[in-house]
């Protein structure tokens, strides 16, 4: 699952996106809630980066479709990748994470 695949997903067209870098910076993020959210135009309540072909760009959420985009993510990825992403995030943060796992399959 890429970033084009959750833009499909959400029905986003990637070209109506603006530009960002391609690290998030805390003060870039803050000054972008509340902009309209792509999908629905709500204001937005989160924001983050895709990453595509050419190049990254804003994907601003309302709180639903910041929930959608997290559902959506979760089910397209692989487990083992999200706890690749907990463990980068929590040495990034300087902090110590346990994660447990619980598989209801078993
Ligand atoms: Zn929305």
């Amino acid at each position: 699952m890429t970033d084009a695949d959750l833009l499909l997903h959400l029905g986003v067209d990637p070209a109506a996106l603006d530009p960002s870098p391609e690290r998030r910076r805390s003060a870039d993020a803050c000054q972008r809630i509340g902009l309209p959210c792509a999908v629905c135009g709500r204001p937005g309540y989160a924001t983050r980066i895709v990453r595509l072909p050419d190049g990254c760009r804003w994907l601003d959420t309302c709180r639903d479709h910041m929930i959608a985009s997290a559902r959506f993510q979760a089910v397209s990825r692989p487990w083992t990748d999200i706890l690749a992403d907990l463990r980068e995030a929590a040495a990034e943060a300087g902090v110590a994470v346990t994660v447990l796992v619980h598989d209801e399959a078993g």
